[in-house]
């Protein structure tokens, strides 16, 4: 029945990729379908991300670039959603007169309404900050394809002000959703055949904590697990202060529990993370990966580490270097530090040199690409349960994910999709694994 196309670019995190779906489904009601076209399509939306510092300046000029499909007096609409759009405002419809919608992070409910009034020419901004009794509701579910994994968000927005970090400005504070809608959404996926779900938020460690009458995360975990047709849990993403020891027993005591887990360091040096306010230091870190490790022995860590922190010495880095020896990450998300407006590190001295910066973040992802080489490496000659979800990267392949979230390509025809495989490793790549099927 679709007869728009909406193309959306989107920056960022997980929570944005999922917010894209959502609009892809809330905007099917109202006839417009998907595109990779932004030039034949009928709305272009931007879903911006400012995490990372220069984000701002990247929105503009891709807006700058977009417009041109608007030229000729064509009728497209042109909207930007997200952090940026929450960030700036009514300010990005004062600069940008080809600009049609702002739409805010906690605004996505009203978004069907802005595009009637655009399709009508109306141009409108909305980032007002809605209350958490309200915004318990604002979750829509999302329809659309079937699939077998599907993300579901349990928690949004952030309490912890973390000192360089914008997401509770421009998310707004930490809010869980009711325990009761996420068990229907979970049961519902699992009637529509989905085998895995990946539950997801800010900090999915302190869902709950806030409200008396909802379950922690562990709990919440054994009630997913209990939803016959779900086989797999994951979630994203973990603050190491809130991962409680209920939560570490989840992996030995939730076989459904994926054995991947990630939980974002950011440093190895006490001082540092002092001075980032994370709440928690380098042993109690380590301590809580001894305990996951020691239960789950085939756990595999990722994390996230910021380069360059204000202040941060040769020993704090050689500190976050030691880290990852102990920690052994199969993955790592590396930044080079950027101050964001408003926070409170934005007003410490950014004292490092990028020279120094760059030559830190090359020898730690240097040091990453051999731990990631050499635990890949472990898995050649071992067996994984495989969720078939495509075909391969080659004629004749089917991929899908293991237990550890690696992506396994191996020989096998479209009929094994939706099952679990149990697969021989045969070869290790950088970023995924080769199997035969057993
Ligand atoms: S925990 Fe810290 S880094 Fe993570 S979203 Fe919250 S404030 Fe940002």
């Amino acid at each position: 029945m679709a007869h728009k196309l909406l193309y959306i670019e989107t920056f960022g995190c997980q929570m944005n990729v999922n917010d894209s779906e959502r609009i892809v489904s809330m905007l099917a009601d109202l006839g417009y379908a998907a595109t990779d076209d932004p030039a034949t399509s009928d709305m272009i939306l931007l879903n911006t991300c400012s995490v990372r510092g220069g984000a701002e300046e990247k929105v503009y000029r891709r807006l700058a670039n977009l417009r041109i499909y608007k030229r000729g007096g064509k009728k497209q609409i042109i909207a930007v959603g997200g952090c940026v759009a929450q960030q700036e405002g009514e300010e990005l419809l004062r600069k940008l007169p080809y600009l049609d919608l702002v739409i805010g992070t906690h605004n996505l409910h009203l978004l069907p309404n802005m595009v009637r009034g655009a399709e009508r020419g109306e141009r409108r901004s909305e980032t007002t900050f809605i209350d958490n009794e309200q915004r318990a509701d604002l979750f829509p579910a999302i329809k659309g394809e079937s699939r077998l994994s599907r993300f579901v968000t349990v928690m949004q927005g952030c309490d912890n002000f973390c000192s360089y970090c914008i997401v509770p400005y421009v998310r707004g504070r930490e809010i869980s959703r009711r325990s009761t809608d996420i068990l229907t959404e979970v049961r519902q996926l699992a009637d529509e055949g989905v085998r895995e779900v990946i539950l997801l938020g800010q900090n999915v460690n302190s869902y709950g904590l806030k409200t008396a009458s909802e379950p922690t995360f562990a709990e919440l975990i054994h009630q997913i697990a209990a939803i016959d047709g779900i086989d797999r849990i994951r979630f994203t993403t973990s603050h190491p202060k809130d991962m409680s020891d209920e939560l570490i027993a989840c992996f030995c005591d939730v076989p459904k529990l994926s054995g991947h887990i990630h939980l974002p360091a950011q440093s190895g040096s006490d001082d540092v993370l002092k001075r980032m306010g994370r709440g928690y230091g380098r042993e109690s870190y380590l301590d809580k990966v001894g305990k996951l490790k020691a239960l789950r022995p085939d756990i595999v860590f990722t994390g996230d580490i910021i380069v360059g922190f204000p202040g941060e010495t040769d020993a704090d880095f050689e500190q976050t270097l030691s880290l990852m020896e102990e920690v052994r990450y199969i993955d790592l998300f590396s930044f080079i530090y950027s101050p964001r407006p408003r926070t409170r590190a934005a007003e410490l001295a950014d004292d490092l040199s990028r020279t120094v910066k760059m030559a830190r973040l090359d020898r730690l992802m240097e040091l990453q690409r051999r731990h990631t080489r050499e635990i890949s490496h472990t898995y050649i000659g071992s067996v994984m349960s495989v969720l078939v979800e495509g075909e391969g990267k080659l004629p004749g392949q089917v991929s899908g994910k293991a237990d550890i979230g690696r992506t396994v390509n191996f020989s096998g025809d479209s009929s094994l999709i939706g099952s679990f495989a149990d697969v021989r490793i045969v070869k290790a790549y950088p970023n995924s694994l080769l199997g035969e099927p057993l």
